[in-house]
């Protein structure tokens, strides 16, 4: 079958990670444009001779090789099955050029930044807090995960980092709602904004006047989320009318 090899690299997978039974990462070597921190590539392979293609948001910094991609098995999926049955050497095609607007410079100036993930969309935030920029454009972050079990609280290591380097300047918060788990907040992560625990627990106002917040996963908490805010006074960031959300949806 033709790949155009002016769109398509042949990547060599050099680590498959796995966090669960769902949840892996792939680490693939590979050289594709450069790209800014939050901004998704694609992989792909031959399935039934056709070239099945799934966009992936990086989860290394831009300036950080072999570049790390994190997804969930969606069992019936098409792609991802195939992607958790790699093993190193072998190939993955990776697109040579990297998309998406859910990035910083697409954020306006504002005191604090929030960062809300579901599941896997934890991987944009990730890349982009392994960059300098928003530790010099942002008194305070507040990073929130939300999941359904403890086990799900994957990049523990790399979140620890963040909180010992800029220990006055970050915060994490884990969502989990399947089941207790240590300090976690035990509601979803609208419900949590909803109630004021979220702020409370951060010791911090949630408000569009000192806040940008960036939303990415699952198209439901997404929606919710933006909705709740909107309540609150926040808008939509639009390039020709700036406001305090930026979202993405991975499905
Ligand atoms: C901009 C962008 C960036 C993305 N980045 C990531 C990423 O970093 N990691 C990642 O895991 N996925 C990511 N996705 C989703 C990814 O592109 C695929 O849709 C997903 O991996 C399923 O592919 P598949 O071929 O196995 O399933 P398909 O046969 O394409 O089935 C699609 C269905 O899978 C479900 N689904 C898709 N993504 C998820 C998910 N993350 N969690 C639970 N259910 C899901 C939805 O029901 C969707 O309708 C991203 C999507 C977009 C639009």
């Amino acid at each position: 079958m033709n790949i155009d090899p002016a769109k398509w690299y042949p990547g060599q997978v050099v680590g498959l990670h796995r966090w669960t039974n769902a949840l892996y990462s792939l680490r693939v070597q590979a050289e594709v444009e450069p790209f800014e921190a939050g901004q998704f590539g694609r992989l792909g392979l031959v399935l039934d001779g056709e070239l099945v293609t799934r966009p992936y948001s990086f989860v290394n910094a831009p300036s950080e090789r072999p570049l790390d991609f994190y997804f969930i098995v969606v069992p019936e999926g098409k792609l991802t099955p195939k992607l958790a049955a790699l093993q190193p050497g072998d190939t993955v095609w990776v697109a040579r050029k990297p998309s998406g607007f859910f990035t910083l410079s697409q954020v306006p100036v504002a005191r604090f930044l929030w960062l809300l993930a579901t599941g896997t969309a934890l991987g944009p935030f990730l890349s982009i807090l392994k960059t300098e920029l928003p530790w010099q454009r942002f008194e305070k972050i507040v990073l929130v995960h939300g999941v359904r079990a403890c086990a799900e609280l994957t990049y523990q290591e790399t979140i620890a980092r963040f909180q010992r380097v800029h220990a006055n300047q970050f915060q994490f918060f884990a969502s989990v709602t399947r089941e207790p788990c240590l300090e976690a907040l035990p509601i979803r992560i609208p419900r949590a904004i909803e109630s004021g625990l979220l702020e409370e627990r951060a010791d911090l106002p949630l408000d569009p006047k000192d806040s940008q917040v960036m939303i990415c996963g699952n198209p439901e908490m997404v929606k919710a989320t933006v909705a709740l805010l909107q309540n609150r006074g926040f808008r939509e960031n639009a390039r020709k009318s700036p406001g305090q959300i930026t979202t993405e949806r991975y499905w």
